[in-house]
């Protein structure tokens, strides 16, 4: 087979679990070493956002029990030499490879006196907060999770303000139509939203906006992106908002190191090779698997990954998901529903050809549009 008897997993989260039980499922046999720099075993990020911050403390990862003690955790990589092979952690310690999948994830994008939510830390941490009664939440970014965010505050019975730069949060993953109905949704439910602002500085409990307002909090809760974890890499390998592979999910100009999960950026095959970064959970657990079944077939034999990105978030009770890249669109239309009935999909294409579907309360319509997207069907149908 590969040839390889040495494989080292860094991150050891989503994608990394899932390229460790990948490497045992195809019979490697030679020696695997995980690493991570946080000290819990694996465990599942969505629930932060959502049932822990109302109390339901289960981020079960399945899988995540197979490790036992057999891997590092607590320790960080801080370098990557790729003549000599070996990745150096925080202690000085060598681990020398034949084979490496890069799985280290993404960090918040932080402010001063902004709670940031990427951790199982950072989610008891801001559920004490909001527990302990703060009047006023105001929380910074309507991506998903500032939305989620928003709406369990709200369900806990606190005042909430939703600051986002765009016109409508989620404009950019969601596309007019439905970025509209969400900033409506926000406010049915009772989210103040203040929107084309920037926050500039967070100030003893005032929130300082780009435009002069300022904004009285109690606590103050961040979802402002985040940042692909790849500092250690830094002369090693081609990177840029991200890890640059091949289409394989090999790492640029390398034989023998993969990438996957939030940190790698490829070329899609399916939406004419633009290069993609994705940050949502289906993406990790399948490229964990794909990068590592690669690694282990080696760039002649590797298979592209083509998979569809898609993803779901709950705000204030309704199932929002995303499948491919609307922001590619050039054109979009409403094909099933309606927002009047907080039930609808929107279907978006490029020259013609279905790149991206959003779904609002329409779980088998947005399945219907995944498939058409993979299928590259060139016009938007009822779904
Ligand atoms: C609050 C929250 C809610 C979410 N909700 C959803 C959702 O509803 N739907 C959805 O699709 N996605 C959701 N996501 C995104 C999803 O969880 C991520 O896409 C997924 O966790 C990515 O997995 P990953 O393994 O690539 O990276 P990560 O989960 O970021 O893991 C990377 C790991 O590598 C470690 N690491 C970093 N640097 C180093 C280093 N130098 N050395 C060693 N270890 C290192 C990190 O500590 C971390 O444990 C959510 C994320 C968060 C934070």
């Amino acid at each position: 087979m590969s040839g390889l008897d040495r494989i080292t997993i860094v991150g050891a989260s989503l994608a990394g679990l899932r390229a460790v039980q990948a490497l045992r499922r195809e019979g490697f046999e030679g020696d695997v070493t995980l690493v991570g720099a946080e000290t819990h075993v694996p465990y599942n990020r969505p629930p932060l956002s959502k049932s822990v911050l109302r109390g339901d403390d289960d981020v079960t990862l399945p899988g995540a029990e197979e490790l036992g003690d057999q891997w590092l955790r607590g320790r960080q990589a801080v370098h990557l030499d790729v003549r000599s092979r070996t990745v150096t952690l925080d202690d000085g310690a060598e681990l020398g490879y034949d084979g490496l999948v890069i799985a280290t994830g993404a960090r918040p994008r932080q402010l001063d006196g902004v709670r940031r939510l990427r951790t199982i830390d950072d989610a008891l941490a801001l559920r004490a907060e909001l527990e302990s009664g703060h009047e006023h939440v105001v929380v910074i970014g309507g991506g998903f999770i500032g939305g989620e965010v928003a709406s369990t505050a709200r369900q806990l019975g606190r005042k909430v303000t939703l600051v986002d730069a765009a016109p409508y949060p989620m404009h950019a993953g969601l596309g007019e139509e439905a970025s509209r109905w969400l900033a409506a949704h926000h406010e049915r439910n009772g989210v103040e939203l203040v929107s084309q602002a920037r926050v500039t500085a967070v100030d003893g409990g005032l929130v300082l906006l780009s435009d002069g307002r300022s904004l009285a909090a109690d606590l103050v809760v961040g979802g402002m992106g985040v940042v692909p974890n790849t500092e250690w890499l830094d002369g090693a390998l081609a990177v840029n908002d991200g890890v640059l592979c091949e289409p394989t999910l090999f790492a640029q100009g390398t034989e023998n190191i993969v990438a996957a999960g939030d940190l790698a950026r490829w070329p899609h095959g399916l939406f004419g090779g633009e290069m993609v970064r994705v940050e949502h959970w289906s993406n990790a657990n399948e490229q964990g698997a794909v990068a590592a079944h690669n690694l282990l077939a080696g760039p002649e034999n590797a298979q592209p990954f083509l998979e569809v990105p898609n993803f779901a978030t709950h705000v204030h009770g309704a199932r929002i998901q995303t499948a491919g890249l609307p922001h590619l669109a050039d054109s979009a239309s409403i094909v099933t529903g309606s927002p009047e009935e907080d039930r609808f999909a929107v279907a978006f294409t490029r020259d013609g050809v279905l790149v991206g579907a959003v779904a609002v309360n329409s779980p088998k319509e947005l399945i219907k549009l995944k498939r058409a997207i993979t299928a590259r069907e060139t016009a938007a149908r009822d779904a």
